[in-house]
Parts: C-alpha cells; sequence; structure tokens
C-alpha cells in the first residue's frame, strides 16, 4: 500500500513554521508498512492543491493530507476534494451539532465560517476531531482514499492515532498484505559496532523478523520488524530473537519501543523500593527534569541539585574548599565529593552527579571541551567514571544526562 502527504500551508513553503506533522506521519505509516514515496508541500492554493492531488492518485492509493481544513477562506483543503473528484460539498448534520454545541459550551456562537467545516465532498465521511473544532475527511473515490487531518500537531496527532491508522490496519488486513509489527530494543552504553559484532550470527541469519540496527549519540536501537495479520503471531515471532539478544547484551537493554531512559531509571528504582537524588553542574537540571517528566516521580526522586559555581557546589553539597583548589571542578574528586554531598544531605539511597566542561568555550589542554565525570553514591561507597564527549552544547547536555541515568540504571540493576 503506497501513499503520499501533502502538507498544506502557505506558511510552511515560507518557512515560517517546520512541516512537523510530515514526518510524524511519515514515521506512522512506516509502522504500520504503508510506503511513503512522495512527500508534498503546497501553500493556500487551490488549482495547485488540485494538481498536486491529481498527480499523486496516479501514484498512490492513499492521499493524506494535512492542513488547510480551518474555518477561513485560505483553507481549502475540503474545496480541493470536492473539485477534483467533482463532488458537491455537503453539510453533515451530525458534526453542525456537534459544532453547536462546543461553542455553546465555551459561551459562543459558530458563525458560518465555522460550519463550512461540517462539510464533506458527497460520499465522504468526517472524522471527529476530539481536541479541536476542525473534522477530518475521509473520502474514497475510484481506487483512492483521500484522507485529510486538521494542521495543529495535536489535532493531528490524535486524529492519526485515534482513527487513521486503525482504519489503515484494518485494510491492510482485509488486503491481506498484512501490518508491519516492529518491537525496537533501545540500548545504552553500547556502541553500534559491539553491538553489530554480538550479533553477527543473528543478523546473518536474519529472515523473519528482519533486524536492523539504528545508532544515535548515546543509544543504539534495535528493530524486529514483521509482516502479520495480528499482532499475537509478530510477538510469538519477536520472543525468541528478543530472548537471544538479551542474553548477549544483558544490562544494556534499558527499553522497548517508546520507553526512555528516565522511564527505565524510574522502573528500576521502583522495583528496588530505593530512592535517588542528583547533583548537577555542566547538565544544568537536565537529569532532574527528565527525571520529573515521569508520573510518580515523587515516589523515588528526592532532591536535584544545580551547582553551577564553586561556591555553590560548596554551599550546598559541601564540597571542600581543598578539592576545588588543588583538583577543580572538573575532576574524579569533586564528583566524588558531589555525589557524596548530594547523598548525605538527602537521605537517599544512590546519588548522582555530573561535572564537565561543556564548551564551546573554557576548555584547557589537560582538560578539554567535552570532558565529564560522573560519580555515583550508594550505601557502597563511591565510584567515578570519566569520559570525553566533545560535540555540541545541547548535544553534550543530552549524552551526560542521558549516561549518568544509565550508569544509575545498572547500578540498581546490578544489585
Ligand atoms: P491549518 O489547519 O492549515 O489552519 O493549520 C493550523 C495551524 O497548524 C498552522 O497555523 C500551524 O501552526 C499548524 N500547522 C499546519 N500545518 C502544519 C505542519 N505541516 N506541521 C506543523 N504544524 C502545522
Ligand atoms: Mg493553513
Amino acid at each position: 500500500m503506497k501513499a503520499e502527504i501533502i502538507s498544506v500551508g502557505t506558511e510552511l513553503l515560507l518557512g515560517e513554521i517546520d512541516d512537523t506533522n510530515a514526518s510524524y506521519i511519515s514515521r506512522r505509516l512506516a509502522a504500520i508498512g504503508v510506503d511513503v514515496f512522495f512527500r508534498h508541500t503546497v501553500g493556500d492554493n487551490l488549482d495547485r492543491l488540485v494538481q498536486t492531488l491529481r498527480s499523486g492518485r496516479r501514484r498512490a492509493q492513499i492521499l493524506l493530507l494535512c492542513g488547510g481544513l480551518g474555518p477561513t477562506p485560505d483553507d481549502l483543503t475540503r474545496e480541493a476534494l470536492a473539485e477534483l473528484t467533482q463532488r458537491p460539498l455537503v453539510a453533515v448534520p451530525e458534526a453542525e451539532l456537534k459544532m453547536h454545541n462546543f461553542f455553546q459550551e465555551r459561551g459562543r456562537t459558530p458563525t458560518a465560517s465555522n460550519f463550512k467545516q461540517c462539510q464533506v465532498p458527497r460520499g465522504g465521511e468526517l472524522l471527529d476531531n476530539p481536541v479541536g473544532t476542525a473534522p477530518g475527511v475521509w473520502l474514497q473515490h475510484e481506487r483512492n482514499t483521500f484522507i485529510a487531518v486538521p494542521g495543529p500537531p495535536p489535532e493531528m496527532r490524535e486524529m492519526i492515532d485515534g482513527q487513521v491508522l486503525p482504519r489503515l490496519r484494518q485494510r491492510l488486513r482485509t488486503d491481506g498484505a498484512g501490518v508491519l509489527w516492529t518491537r525496537t530494543l533501545r540500548l545504552a552504553g553500547v556502541g553500534e559496532s559491539q553491538v553489530a559484532d554480538m550479533l553477527a550470527d543473528l543478523l546473518a541469519a536474519q529472515q523473519d523478523p528482519s533486524i536492523a540496527l539504528y545508532a544515535s549519540p548515546a543509544e543504539v536501537r534495535i528493530r524486529l520488524a514483521t509482516k502479520s495479520p495480528n499482532e499475537l503471531l509478530a510477538a510469538q515471532l519477536f520472543a525468541p530473537v528478543e530472548q537471544e539478544i538479551r542474553q548477549g547484551l544483558g544490562a544494556a537493554v534499558y527499553g522497548v519501543d517508546d520507553e526512555t531512559m528516565e522511564v527505565a531509571v524510574g522502573r528500576a528504582l521502583v522495583a528496588a523500593g530505593a530512592t535517588l537524588a542528583v547533583a548537577e553542574s555542566c547538565t544544568g537540571g537536565l537529569i532532574a527534569s527528565r527525571l520529573t517528566d515521569i508520573p510518580g516521580a515523587s515516589r523515588y526522586f528526592l532532591a536535584g541539585h544545580v551547582t553551577y559555581s564553586n561556591e555553590a557546589k560548596q554551599d550546598v553539597l559541601g564540597v571542600s574548599a581543598e578539592i576545588l583548589q588543588n583538583h577543580g571542578a572538573v575532576s574524579e574528586e569533586c564528583a566524588a565529593a558531589m555525589a557524596l554531598g548530594a547523598r548525605e544531605r538527602s537521605g537517599a539511597d544512590y546519588a548522582a552527579s555530573v561535572t564537565g566542561i561543556a564548551g564551546p568555550t573554557g576548555g584547557t589542554p589537560d582538560k578539554p571541551v567535552g570532558l565529564v565525570y560522573m560519580a555515583l553514591a550508594d550505601a557502597a561507597g563511591c565510584t567515578v567514571e570519566r569520559h570525553l564527549w566533545p560535540s555540541s552544547r545541547e548535544q553534550f547536555k543530552q549524552r551526560v544526562s542521558q549516561m549518568a541515568l544509565d550508569l544509575i540504571r545498572r547500578r540498581i540493576i546490578s544489585h
């Protein structure tokens, strides 16, 4: 099954906003096995929109539009579909009622332009929009399915995930094409080549499921994929392969699919019934921020200190003046003192610290940009790791936070 995505909006062509919708929809379609070979961006112009649809419908069964469903005259997606298919726009009474209620609940009255959004080319359906006013459109015409979703990203995501994907999955099933199911194992603390070496036999022998490796700075992902009529069969196919991978790479696998490192750390802490505190310098609170992104973090996360200056490291964490003078703030000794101080002051079971040189300035031959010390204190004492990750400031912070969280995770699960 092939699809083309058409992003509608002059602001996209002007570069005023990034077309994040198209990449989101691409990822979602790829995840169920729909091929996207072309993507288009078109301004708010009826002729060019119709022209794009006309050329796309020869190549793909599915034409998925996003944007241009608003109430204003420059929103022309519905009109373009009507023009292309030569079907008149007709009102959908249920949608009108819903529109009416939506405005009434907010003490406002809808105008004629709002009701324009309740129209669909004859024979089409409106897709309910639970988070906004613009309904989507689903229209089967000859061999093509035209789908239109609203431009605002939260509304687009809700409609794609809640309505479009389930329908497409169903279609893939009945077409006998099989739905693509995937399971992605996420690994940290190992390099791509290391993973490739360890899995050499498995990778060489792979057939179904297919096994692919993807690497990014602080993570390797192993994606298992298979086409299957249902999820259960796919899961049965994945299980032995996953088991083999976990046997080889054990502790490096921190999560599956959308699970982030902070989720993994939270899970490990809950399972261990343990608590955590962090002391951060170069990450500026990013580790604490990521930990608190997880609902329920208060069960295990006690305190996060951002101690950027030497004085703060002394006052807040009790790092000694002597350590700062003799070894400096970016040192093994300072990292250890920060972690021990954070642990002692919070009473947490585990306390982690990071101190490093994010750059681009501030590096010396002895202590270059990208140098970082990460420490972890627990009942058994304190260990420190030294790493060198020269990169942009943003990437450095991201990576340090990821690896510090991984350090915490590995320690907890090793107990
Ligand atoms: P529209 O449905 O065309 O009225 O779009 C409403 C708003 O959604 C726009 O003003 C943008 O802020 C946002 N939007 C529209 N298209 C996209 C897109 N392709 N990617 C990200 N945001 C978008
Ligand atoms: Mg628009």
